[in-house]
């Protein structure tokens, strides 16, 4: 199965993202996850791409296209793959069509996650995310078992640069603006599901699973 999830942040795509690769055993992509690794590595295209994402804003399109088609590469992704954070503008949804069109692998699907601004902000500015193994906590809905660190793996909790309040607002406008344009786009495609996600992660994933026909 080939998908790409989109929402704005704080919608859970990634979380989303984590449970769908345990159950259909495809790798997620998520392109904030490998631009954080850049900028942790200081490679040169983590050095260009820090500005951009402290500010809350997106890296230009060329340098993210490139840097997904790479990973696509990947012999993992051969089987398929789910996308989280990508494509984020037209242009880079356009590359991707064409792309998949060449390699004559669409797209199976689009899974829109839908929440209000105001439960993204409450989200995004609670979350603590493990470096290691990049699963998220809100301190408000879901603590982990001892104070910051990870259930998992007992790595420090950190939090994310952009995620204070007024970055979030601004990583919300830009949403809206750049990435909301994305739904028309692939609902003419009728690749388009919609998901409440505005409830617990366990019923989201009951939602995901019944939109893609997922037998969990
Ligand atoms: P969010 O929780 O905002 O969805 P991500 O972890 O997906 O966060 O992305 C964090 C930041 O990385 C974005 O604010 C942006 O600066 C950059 N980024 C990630 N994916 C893309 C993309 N497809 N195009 C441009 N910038 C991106």
């Amino acid at each position: 199965m080939r998908l790409v999830l989109l929402g704005p942040p704080g919608a859970g795509k990634g979380t989303q993202a984590q449970l769908l690769v345990d159950r259909l055993a495809i790798p997620q992509i998520s392109t904030g996850d490998i631009l954080r690794e850049h900028v942790q590595r200081g490679s040169t295209l983590g050095i260009q791409a820090r500005a951009y994402m402290d500010r809350g804003e997106y890296v230009p399109d060329d340098l993210v296209v490139r840097m997904v088609m790479d990973r696509l590469a990947q012999p993992d992704a051969r089987e398929g793959f789910i996308l989280d954070g990508f494509p984020r503008t037209v242009p880079q949804a356009q590359a991707l069509e064409s792309a998949l069109a060449q390699a004559e692998q669409p797209l199976s699907a689009v899974l829109k996650f839908a929440i209000s601004d105001d439960m993204a902000v409450r989200r995004l500015s609670n979350r603590w995310t493990c470096p290691e193994c990049k699963r998220t906590y809100n301190m408000e809905f879901k603590p982990p078992a001892h104070d910051r660190v990870c259930d998992t793996d007992n790595s420090a909790l950190e939090r994310r640069a952009d995620d204070d309040e007024l970055t979030v607002r601004r990583r919300l406008a830009l949403y809206r603006e750049q990435t909301a344009p994305l739904e028309a786009f692939y609902r003419e495609r009728g690749l388009l599901k919609e998901i409440d996600a505005e409830v617990r992660e366990a019923e989201v994933a009951v939602r995901t699973n019944a939109a893609l026909g997922v037998v969990p």
